[in-house]
């Protein structure tokens, strides 16, 4: 299978130089299409990741300071470099990951740009307020500031997309960064990087250090760091939660999901079955978003089954970088093992397998699509996150919404939900009392730089995207003058 034609870089970046393995460890980044190794990657110790935090504090003042205007057109350079090299990020992307070019190439690269184009234009639209207070005598504003030294921690599924709802905001309002990415997948991240400097982002402001959990807790324990913005899994990030508590630092947490999706009975079942393939199976099934609960109206239960099992069954799985590939492999063996255990779980508690259920032949880390019917709203399959593409139909009988939003409610999680229906108000009304971030109805989970985009309950805290992610990297500051 044809691989990248330039070497990738594989150092991590402290202070504008590039830091070598030297003595210390490396780990291997691997092809998850073919199960070989693709590059060896530096683990960070905790000098490093200090050296990284200062290098982003004494950065910090001079960025900060940089005229708005300024700190706009270095962010529009950094999307020009970014859609300049395009074909590369995205290869390099489906190399390292395993996404298909269709995902890289027409959905992550093109949303990085969009990212650095949206934050580029709020760099010159920041703005405080003046408020008539009442205390005589006085002139009162605010101003709204950016936090300092933020720590950004990104997972393996969608890495150069999900840094770039980080970095994007960070920078266009005066914080400098250090960034740890998924030890799976940081290829993208340090070319991006790498990107920056050469757009003229300045020493100092962008650094990334690479390694597995102990590098992120120590960027996250790292007394310099004022925030921390970390996507990942809901079991890393309670912990990152309670060491932020304690300290108190910002954090913003996007975490897990098992997202519902209801077909009502007057749905347009073709839509629903194309919408949930697409939201169910996008990056086989390693999005926080994903589509995996199926709540469908028992007298279109068999024909939405029948044609999302004829879906997922037809389903090309190959490497990323073939043209015919409709689906790629999961990031690792572990991944793989993971996915496999859910689907015996969901046999053992007596769920219906209608097709799937088993890793793909071959030397890759792939997964057959698997569809499964009659599962109940209590079994581990359809409460836990699975990370693959196992997809769970949860026939209901009731066309009582209030039941129907209590059983979509009935997770921990509550990142996206999705309703299938031909009236609107009906749907609206459910949306209305769905506890998510994001309902969608009669549609796949889209994502937009102007979007917030985030999660209740066990999915998360804060917004990434839009105004919200503006707020999530400044403080307000009163300023009080005696007149
Ligand atoms: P993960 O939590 O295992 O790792 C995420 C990142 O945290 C990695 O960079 C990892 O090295 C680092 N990390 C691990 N332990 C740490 C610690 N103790 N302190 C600091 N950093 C630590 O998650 P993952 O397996 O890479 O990603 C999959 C998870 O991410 C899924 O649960 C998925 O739902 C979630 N996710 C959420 C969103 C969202 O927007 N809500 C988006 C994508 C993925």
């Amino acid at each position: 299978m044809p691989v990248q034609t330039r070497q990738p870089r594989t150092q991590m970046l402290i202070g504008g130089e590039w830091i070598e393995a030297g003595g210390r460890s490396t780990f291997p980044t691997y092809d998850p299409a073919t199960g070989k190794v693709l590059a060896e990657l530096v683990e960070a110790t905790p000098e490093d990741v200090d050296a990284a935090v200062r290098a982003a504090t004494e950065a910090f003042g001079a960025w900060a300071d940089l005229l708005p205007a300024a700190r706009a057109r270095l962010l529009l350079r950094v999307a020009d470099l970014v859609e300049q090299h395009a074909d590369e990020l995205a290869r390099l992307e489906t190399t390292d990951q395993g996404q298909p070019l269709a995902i890289s190439g027409g959905f992550s690269v093109p949303m990085v740009v969009n990212q650095f184009r949206y934050h580029a234009g709020w760099a010159t639209k920041l703005t405080g307020i003046t408020v008539d207070v009442s205390v005589p005598d006085v002139d009162y504003r605010t101003r709204r500031e950016p936090l300092g030294v933020c720590g950004l921690i990104t997972p393996w599924n969608f890495p150069l997309m999900l840094l770039s709802f980080k970095l994007a905001p960070a920078l266009a309002t005066g914080n400098t960064v250090v960034i740890k990415p998924a030890e799976q997948t940081s290829l993208t991240t340090i070319r991006l990087a790498e990107l920056c400097l050469e757009a003229g982002i300045p020493a100092g402001v962008v650094n990334v250090v690479t390694g597995g959990g102990t590098v992120g807790k120590a960027l996250v324990d790292h007394r310099g760091v004022a925030k921390i913005s970390f996507t990942g899994s809901t079991e890393v990030g309670r912990e990152i939660g309670a060491a932020a508590g304690r300290a108190l630092k910002r954090v913003s947490l996007e975490l897990g999901g098992k997202a519902p999706s209801v077909v009502a009975a007057d749905a347009d079942i073709d839509a629903a079955v194309a919408g949930n393939l697409m939201g169910g199976l996008l990056n086989s099934g390693q999005v926080c978003a994903a589509y995996t609960r199926f709540y469908v109206a028992r007298p279109r239960a068999e024909e939405f089954v029948d044609k999302l099992a004829a879906g997922a069954g037809s389903q090309v799985l190959g490497h990323g970088l073939d043209s015919s590939t409709q689906l790629g492999p999961l990031v690792s063996a572990e991944q793989v093992s993971q996915v496999d255990r859910y689907v015996q779980i969901g046999r053992d508690e007596g769920a219906t397998l209608v097709t799937g259920g088993s890793p793909a032949d071959g030397d890759g880390f792939f997964y057959r699509p698997t569809v499964f019917t009659d599962v109940t709203d209590s079994m581990r399959i359809a409460r836990e996150e699975i990370f693959g593409p196992v997809l769970s139909v949860i026939p209901y009988e009731d066309e009582d919404e209030l039941d129907l939003v209590a059983r979509a409610n009935d997770t921990e999680y509550g990142l996206a939900a999705v309703i299938w229906s031909g009236d609107v108000k009906v749907a609206n009304r459910l949306a209305r009392r769905i506890r998510a971030g994001s309902v969608y109805i009669n549609m796949p989970p889209l994502l937009d730089a102007a979007a917030a985009w985030g999660g209740v309950k066990a999915s998360g805290l804060g917004r990434e995207n839009g105004w919200d992610a503006i707020e999530a990297f400044t403080e307000v500051k009163s300023i009080w003058t005696a007149l």
